[in-house]
């Protein structure tokens, strides 16, 4: 067990025989003040290195990459069974916002997305999730962590109880709000029936790229099992049940998303759910030739969405030049497994 995966009543277990304000102190100073069992200095010492005994951390540093004048910080780990994942935490002006993955590799196998092309190690568990948050929130010193975006790697929506699980630890024992968790899918119809059922109101951001079958099936071959209609009334559905603003991601390549036409295609599909679209600067990937759009396009097709009555906003692209798109770190750095879990 690590130290993010056990439960309150299970910690209560482990620490049996201390007084009931003692698990209260483990607990509150490991999840809302994110401290290391070292520095959980209104406890006895003794119990301190307990902790750190019973409870060893998930994740193990392995490389740190900062751009953005220190404004993006990368950070690739590695799990107990050698597997590799990556977060990536970034300072705005108005919020600090950890990028976190939620399985190791990705079996979705979009095809511009380098952990597509990297293919599925395994999914994390809870505590794995949660422990990504807590050390980009040491990292964060002065600045509070404010938002979280399920955006590294891997596809929340399959992995959907150990996510949810997470969220709402998230929230509760880590005290940020729902709506600044960003639940990103490309578009896992099960995952968002079950999504619009629960309490917390979390966003909820579709990665679309196209609104045309044809190219989707190209991009996300997930397409295929959940094509565009039925994605559009589930998240329907999602829209008129939690009466939420869906986002819907759109990174950009050249001829094949920023056309006139494919403007079209998106504004009909964006306008009926009122869903705000983020254009992305496509970030290059080893296994993926087409360029992205440039800046001026991406502006034009901005404008092209505009004039189609749906709002959007392009994405700064942060640490292109660290490989922050998700997986390009972890695809540089060949890192031995050196364990691997049975199936
Ligand atoms: N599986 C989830 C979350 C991980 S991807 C999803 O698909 O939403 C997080 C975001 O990064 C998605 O919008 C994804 O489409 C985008 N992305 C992936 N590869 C990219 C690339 N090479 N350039 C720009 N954005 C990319």
């Amino acid at each position: 067990m690590t130290r993010y995966d056990i439960s309150r009543s299970e910690l209560a277990e482990l620490l049996e025989g201390e007084p009931s304000y003692r698990i209260g102190q483990v607990w509150e100073g490991l999840h809302g003040q994110h401290r290391e069992p070292s520095e959980l200095t209104n406890i006895p010492k003794a119990l301190r290195s307990t902790i750190e005994e019973l409870l060893p951390a998930a994740l193990t540093p392995v490389r740190e990459v900062t751009s953005d004048n220190g404004k993006t910080i990368k950070q690739l780990w590695q799990l107990g069974d050698g597997y590799l994942l990556e977060s990536v935490l970034m300072h705005y002006r108005d919020r600090s916002t950890v990028c976190v993955s939620s399985q190791a590799g990705c079996a979705m196998a979009c095809s511009f997305c380098a952990t597509g092309q990297i293919g599925f190690d395994r999914h994390l568990t809870v505590g794995e999730i949660v422990e990504q948050v807590v050390r980009s929130a040491q990292n964060s010193k002065d600045k509070r962590l404010s938002n979280v975006v399920f955006m590294g790697m891997g596809e929340p929506l399959a992995n959907f109880d150990n996510v949810w699980s997470a969220v709402e630890r998230i929230h509760r024992d880590l005290g940020i709000s729902a709506r600044k968790i960003t639940v990103s899918t490309v578009g896992v119809i099960p995952g968002i029936e079950r999504l619009t059922h629960q309490a917390l109101p979390v966003s909820l951001a579709v990665s679309l790229h196209s609104a045309n079958d044809e190219t989707r099936n190209q991009l996300a071959p997930v397409n295929r099992t959940y094509p565009l209609r039925k994605l559009f009334e589930a998240l329907q559905s999602y829209k008129r049940s939690k009466n939420r603003r869906i986002s819907l991601e759109w990174a950009m390549m050249a001829g094949v998303n920023d056309t006139e036409l494919a403007g079209r295609e998106l504004a009909e599909f964006a306008r009926p759910l009122n869903a705000h679209v983020n254009l992305i600067p496509l970030n290059p990937t080893p296994g993926y030739e087409n360029p992205g759009t440039d800046q001026e396009s991406i502006v034009w097709f901005q404008q092209i969405l505009e004039s189609f009555g749906v709002n959007a906003t392009v994405r700064a692209n942060r640490g292109t030049d660290i490989d922050a798109a998700c997986g390009q770190l972890r695809a540089e750095h060949r890192v031995k497994v050196t364990k691997r879990r049975k199936p």
